[in-house]
């Protein structure tokens, strides 16, 4: 780490564990999402991480962004899920495919954190299988009319902006998908929240509605039928997020069970003195070990300007499963205490239920498995894009 990166890591962990880890258990409990948690964000410059200073970032490097997202994480994964629409999906989209006109006029007040963001490429019919989406852009004078839905959006209720991929002609599959920057204010676009989830209750997942809602075309960020390579792009940014993320979830495991372990005792001696117990505990740093490997290879290339997408898709993909099976370890560790969960319990059930989502979402297990299959066989290259994320270069 550099001492930028070091300085980051160290106020970042300082901010979360005073400002929003004693909130968590309680707003998880109410499935309630805190919106001053977006203010105090944008207050400590987080919504910009990895955004140029000319675009109103902070200008720090492409693994400040991991660092920032394992962090959160490492208190509660509701907290990194807006680094990963906001920052990841939306904002590093935005400075790879948007026009300099663009950049100025919606991702600037994104990072300075005045507008809050998403991305909207889910639909009820059309999850893995993106190029299936039915949500339609119709040409019409200056706009696109724009119709259709979209299911399980992180922050659809609470977001200003959205990055929303549409089919421009239904007729030519992956190749007829655009992408469109929509606002909450434009006439026809409503929202709703998803209730009762399994995990990042405290969290804001929802869908959205839009119903002719005039697009001016100038919104249309890319060329036309350029969105699917858009929408994967930017998932090589929001994957990124949800490895660093689900990192601290695993550490996050690791510190309450081998803290647990230490306290408990049976048969005369502390619980950490079994050497099952200590397998557990072997098995879950070897997982973290490997995934901030990955993380940190995937970070590199990035800040190089080197295409990434396996890379990435590979930490998403490990470091997912880590945090799944950290939290279900440390879960067996407490014992009974394990499942006791709340403002009273421990938190390592809740790192249990927020680990599991990640494992569908961004690509789910069987879709990273797919891909690094057709890697290994040949059937998957990556070819140069028209518009690369750039080079970080130090200010
Ligand atoms: C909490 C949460 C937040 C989310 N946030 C966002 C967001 O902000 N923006 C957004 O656009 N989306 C978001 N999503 C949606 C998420 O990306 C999708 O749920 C995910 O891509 C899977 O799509 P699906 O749910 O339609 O499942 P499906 O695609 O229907 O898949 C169902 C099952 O079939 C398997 N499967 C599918 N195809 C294949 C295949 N070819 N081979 C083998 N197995 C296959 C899948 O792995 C899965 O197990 C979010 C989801 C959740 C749960």
């Amino acid at each position: 780490m550099s001492d930028d990166q070091k300085i980051l890591r160290e106020s970042v962990r300082d901010f979360a564990a005073s400002e929003l880890a004693p909130n968590i258990p309680s707003l998880d409990v109410k499935q309630e999402f805190d919106k001053s948690t977006l203010t105090k964000f944008a207050d400590q410059g987080l919504l910009g991480v990895s955004i140029p200073e000319k675009y109103g970032g902070s200008g720090m490097d492409y693994i400040s962004t991991a660092i920032v997202s394992e962090e959160l994480e490492y208190v509660d994964a509701a907290l990194r899920v807006i680094i990963s629409v906001h920052n990841g999906l939306n904002s590093m989209g935005l400075l790879q495919w948007a026009s300099e006109e663009q950049k100025q006029k919606w991702l600037k007040p994104q990072a300075e954190g005045k507008r809050i963001a998403t991305f909207g490429l889910t639909e009820p019919n059309a999850g893995s299988d993106v190029a299936a989406l039915e949500t339609h852009a119709k040409e019409d004078g200056d706009f696109y009319i724009l119709n259709g839905s979209k299911m399980w959006i992180s922050l659809a209720d609470v977001a200003d902006n959205f990055l929303v991929f549409a089919k421009t002609d239904m007729s030519k599959g992956s190749r007829g998908i655009t992408a469109f920057h929509v606002e909450r204010e434009m006439k026809g676009f409503s929202s709703g929240t998803i209730h009762d989830k399994l995990g990042v209750r405290s969290g804001n997942t929802g869908h959205m509605t839009f119903d002719n809602i005039e697009v001016p075309k100038e919104n249309m960020i890319g060329e036309l039928g350029e969105g699917f390579k858009i929408a994967m792009s930017c998932l090589d940014n929001g994957r990124f997020t949800v490895a660093a993320g689900a990192l601290g979830c695993a550490k996050a495991s690791r510190d309450a069970a081998v803290k647990y372990a230490h306290e408990r005792k049976t048969f005369g001696k502390e619980i950490g003195q079994h050497q099952l117990v200590q397998r557990l505990l072997a098995n879950m740093q070897q997982g973290i070990d490997t995934a901030e490997l990955l993380i940190w290879k995937a970070g590199w290339m990035k800040n190089m300007g080197i295409r990434n997408t396996r890379e990435t898709a590979m930490a998403k993909w490990v470091a997912t499963n880590v945090a799944s099976q950290s939290a279900d370890d440390a879960i067996q560790i407490h014992g009974g205490m394990g499942i006791a969960g709340g403002p009273d319990g421990y938190p390592v059930e809740r790192f249990w239920r927020n680990a599991r989502a990640a494992r569908i979402y961004e690509g789910s297990d069987q879709i990273q498995e797919i891909m690094q299959g057709q890697y290994a066989m040949g059937y998957r290259q990556d070819k140069p894009l028209r518009k690369e994320l750039p080079k970080w270069v130090p200010s």
